[in-house]
């Protein structure tokens, strides 16, 4: 596809060469994210950062990236404080703020919303997740993820097996990060969930045309025995009618050291979209995994500042400037790592 001036809606825009072409972007970026050097390469641009539900990693990731290009961020978060809450369209939303920024992402409760706005916009917009529907920026860095994490230990993508774990019917980040998996070869996904949330079919059907091999099962133990990532997810209870119809659910799918220990393959790596919950009631990921060196969310979030920083130096078409408008740090910093 081409990146300069385009909306990223939804994974369904990526080809395998596109999502190699970011990941290559993205890999570049570590200078700036890692603050070795930095790079004024977006001086004068602003990005519009329009959250209509809570985020905390999206929304942050998202403007740090901006702001490591040399960009400035504008921000609403909640319907209360925009003019929404006084009845304006989503097309006169749109309309008003692309006249202030360079490109805009959005997150809103319904499907389809988003690319609703971008029809409206003047500039490019970037979905931080429609309702249950999409989320393909998070996608994008699971999958980056995954291939920094398992490519070393098993040299490709193509034969990979996956366990996603929790709510799938409602999780859009396991919708999207399905569709891209089924662009590579012989991948086999595990799908654990209550039968109430089961990852709907379009997206099975989807994995299954593709040549790929799809289980279904409701417990935990056994499938995650012979997989090479277990991708856990959080009951998502804002799409639920009350808390009540959610807690159903809580803490029915629970991974903590003995369980890995016990089930998983010694190499297993475990991802989750964040934020995980953490209350006794839920505790889908454990904090006793957090000395496992194979619990690789945190890499996971830092990753969605280098994947953030390859959308937007592709959508403005920056990425041949970076470096020459890059200098060293001057101040302390201590990072060496992602
Ligand atoms: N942060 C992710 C999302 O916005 C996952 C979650 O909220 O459970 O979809």
């Amino acid at each position: 596809m081409i990146f300069a001036g385009s909306h990223i809606l939804s994974v369904e825009q990526f080809s395998r060469a596109d999502i190699e072409q970011i990941f290559a972007v993205a890999d570049s970026m570590e200078p700036y994210a890692l603050r070795k050097r930095v790079t004024r390469v977006l001086e004068g641009a602003i990005l519009g950062n329009m959250f209509f539900e809570p985020s905390t990693r999206t929304r942050v990731s998202f403007g740090c990236a901006f702001n490591l290009l040399g960009g400035e961020v504008r921000e609403t978060t909640g319907f209360k404080s925009s003019a929404i809450a006084k009845g304006e369209s989503l097309y006169d939303t749109a309309r008003v703020l692309s006249g202030y920024s360079d490109v805009i992402c959005m997150r809103h409760p319904e499907s389809g919303s988003v690319a609703e706005f971008a029809s409206a916009s003047r500039v490019p917009v970037v979905n931080g997740g429609d309702g249950a529907n999409e989320h393909p920026s998070q996608a994008l860095l699971d999958l980056y993820t995954i291939q920094k994490e398992v490519t070393a230990k098993r040299g490709s993508m193509d034969g990979l097996r996956i366990a996603m774990i929790g709510d799938l019917k409602h999780g859009r980040t396991v919708h999207s990060l399905s569709r891209l998996l089924a662009l590579y070869d012989n991948i086999e996904v595990v799908l654990v969930s209550p039968e109430e949330l089961a990852m709907p079919e379009r997206y099975v059907d989807a994995l299954r045309s593709a040549g790929h091999k799809v289980v279904i099962s409701s417990e935990l133990n056994h499938s995650i025995s012979r997989v090479d990532i277990v991708y856990s997810t959080r009951i998502q209870e804002e799409r639920f009618e009350s808390k009540e119809a959610a807690d159903v659910y809580r803490g029915r799918f629970r991974l903590n050291q003995s369980i890995y220990t016990e089930f998983c393959q010694p190499n297993t790596v475990i991802m989750h979209p964040l934020p995980r919950d953490s209350r006794s009631d839920a505790n889908e990921l454990d904090n006793d995994l957090n000395q496992n060196p194979n619990l690789a969310i945190f890499r996971q979030a830092d990753n969605g500042v280098l994947v953030r920083m390859a959308l937007f130096a592709m959508i403005l078409d920056v990425v041949g400037q970076v470096e020459a408008h890059s200098r060293e740090v001057n101040w302390y910093h201590r990072r060496n790592g992602m």
